[in-house]
């Protein structure tokens, strides 16, 4: 009989552990959940205010939208340079350090200003 009831004693404790577990790992489960869902929220939120950045930059550049912000301005002009030094990288020619001017790779000095490159 106190065998019974000592086994009996186990099984029930070994129930409710179990139970509490399984209670732990469904709380795990819905944090994971959460935490990928806030993960997808502020890509999406980040994603989306690049569009709106890269979609008001082209409306500025076609003046369709006046910008009398300076903040929003100075981006655009950051873009504008940022632009220019990629286009410079990609065509492969020297750009002069004084003028600016872009001359083909074998050039030793400035088309337009002589300076040397
Ligand atoms: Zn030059």
């Amino acid at each position: 009989m106190a065998k019974k009831d000592t086994f009996e004693e186990l099984t029930k404790n070994a129930m409710k552990i179990y139970d509490r577990l399984k209670e732990k790992a469904g709380q795990v489960v819905d944090e994971t959940k959460r935490i990928a869902q806030l993960a997808k929220l502020k890509n999406g939120l980040e994603k989306t205010e690049q569009l709106l950045g890269a979609r008001c930059y082209i409306l500025i550049k076609k003046n369709k939208i006046t910008v009398t912000d300076t903040e929003i301005k100075e981006y655009a002009e950051d873009i504008d340079e940022l632009k220019c030094k990629i286009e410079q990288l990609e065509s492969g020619n020297i750009f002069c350090k004084k003028c600016n001017t872009a001359n083909p790779s074998t050039a030793k000095f400035c088309a337009s200003c002589g300076k040397e490159l």
